[in-house]
């Protein structure tokens, strides 16, 4: 759009730039074909069904890469790939046993990073939250803790005070019940946990608490097998040249948690991107789209990080980058902070008549996925504001997440409004471009009190 602003003279300039050029597809009829397109559903139904969950380094993941890069290619686009290094997470057979008062195998399930240990065995303690609080107590040698279901502190920094105070092992108490096992995944950064960390279902953790409670002695036995390696993987790039180089980048993981399918997180943005390609593929529009499918989110966001710091997007950062994580029904676009977004936004829900989004255009950062490494890097950011149904997303990260939670209309219909408004922002004129200087991103990021956690990753670099 540059090119043709500077073609166009003075007060007609505003006018004739925001009028879509002859031919281009607009964002209403890229919507209304996406919304009828029945190949995306069963692409994503194949990939959850052949090959189960995409753990990064895992063979399920390269071999769900390579369907996915087969189909880019049927549709003529030319997929690269994007190699990079990462600490990667193998899971064993990680075990957990009540010894007492009661014998009999838990169910529970290893968290990302823990290394091998034990067999190991210790009375259980109560640690609450496990917030700082909990630990100003003597424990019994060997002790095993029991924490959860809300947390004070992310799992590392539970970990870390449970080492500094004799505990041996970590049991977390799962947010949901039902005997589900959603691992807990905040905060990963690659590090392996220095004591091993066990996610326990609800009914089994509210359990040794009531026999906590009643002074009855708890201990249980564990060991742990899983272990870190370093591996090799890659994110997936698509690039639809427009004629700008100015770049809109479309994200979304493409990896997940393996007891499922990953079907929900984030299985339903593989099939986003996979439905602009296939709209988009033989359209030129002002700006460039590149869609770009990460690896090793679940794990650290270890796939955006390498992309925009030492990958393609470190010599031409995008000028909006949307990010596709678990988005189910969108019900209000997110300029994520940058109020030079807003007009954008609010032009683009409020020409969309009818299907404009309920709650319009909210302005929130947020961090702790792929647009994080973007973020703090100065590249705007828009989210969707799009949950999936209460039944359905409280199996993410586990079992449960599989494709049956899924319907085609939840996939094609928040497709046709992502893709809709990718063309929007692949066509207006005024649309702010640059990234912000690192002053700016600092304070959009304390006004909306990120400091705290992005230090505690890591990625805070002001
Ligand atoms: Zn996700």
């Amino acid at each position: 759009m540059k090119n043709l602003q500077k073609l166009i003279i003075g007060g007609i300039a505003l006018t004739l730039s925001l009028t879509p050029l002859v031919g281009a597809i607009t964002p209403a009829e890229v919507a209304a074909r996406v919304a009828t397109d029945d190949v995306t559903v069963k692409f994503l139904e194949m990939l959850c069904d052949d090959h189960g969950g995409r753990l990064t380094g895992h063979p399920a993941n390269e071999a769900a890469m390579v369907d996915l890069e087969a189909a880019l290619r049927e549709l003529d686009l030319n997929p690269t790939r994007e190699n990079f290094p990462m600490r990667g997470w193998v899971r064993a057979d990680d075990t957990l046993t009540m010894n007492g008062p009661v014998t009999r195998e838990m169910r529970a399930i290893g968290i990302g990073y823990i290394e091998p240990t034990g067999p190991i065995a210790g009375p259980v303690v109560d640690l609450g939250a496990g917030g700082p609080e909990a630990f100003e107590r003597d424990f019994p040698a060997g002790a095993i803790g029991l924490f959860g279901p809300s947390a004070k502190g992310r799992t590392d920094e539970v970990s870390a005070r449970a080492v500094e105070h004799g505990l041996s092992a970590l049991m977390f108490i799962n947010r949901v019940g039902g005997g589900q096992l959603l691992a807990r995944t905040g905060g990963f950064h690659g590090e392996s946990l220095p004591l091993p960390v066990y996610s326990i279902t609800q009914e089994e953790g509210f359990w040794m608490r009531r026999l906590i409670v009643r002074d009855v002695a708890v201990e249980v036995g564990l060991q742990a097998r899983s272990y870190t390696k370093p591996i090799e993987t890659s994110n997936l790039r698509v690039r639809i040249p427009g004629r700008s180089k100015e770049t809109v980048l479309v994200g979304a993981h493409f990896d997940s948690w393996d007891q499922g399918q990953g079907a929900i997180d984030n299985g339903l943005g593989i099939a986003q991107l996979l439905a602009i390609a296939r709209v988009l593929r033989d359209e030129e529009l002002e700006r460039t789209v590149e869609l770009v499918w990460y690896n090793g989110e679940e794990q650290g966001l270890w796939g955006s990080r390498y992309a925009i710091e030492s990958g393609v997007d470190a010599k031409n950062p995008p000028v909006v980058m949307l990010n596709l994580d678990m988005v189910g029904v969108p019900i209000a676009v997110n300029a994520m902070g940058h109020d030079d977004l807003l007009p954008v936004l609010e032009r683009w829900n409020s020409s969309r008549g009818d299907a404009a989004l309920e709650q319009g255009v909210q302005n929130k950062s947020w961090v702790a996925s792929d647009h994080t490494p973007y973020q703090v890097n100065g590249v705007r950011i828009i989210t969707f504001n799009a949950p999936i149904d209460h039944d359905s997303v409280r199996y993410y990260h586990d079992f449960g997440d599989t494709y049956d939670k899924l319907t085609p209309e939840l996939i094609k219909d928040s497709a046709a409004t992502i893709a809709s408004l990718v063309v929007e922002l692949a066509q207006v004129a005024d649309l702010p471009t640059g990234t912000l200087p690192p002053a700016e991103v600092e304070a959009l990021l304390l006004k909306a009190k990120l400091d705290s956690r992005l230090k505690a990753t890591g990625m805070w670099k002001f």
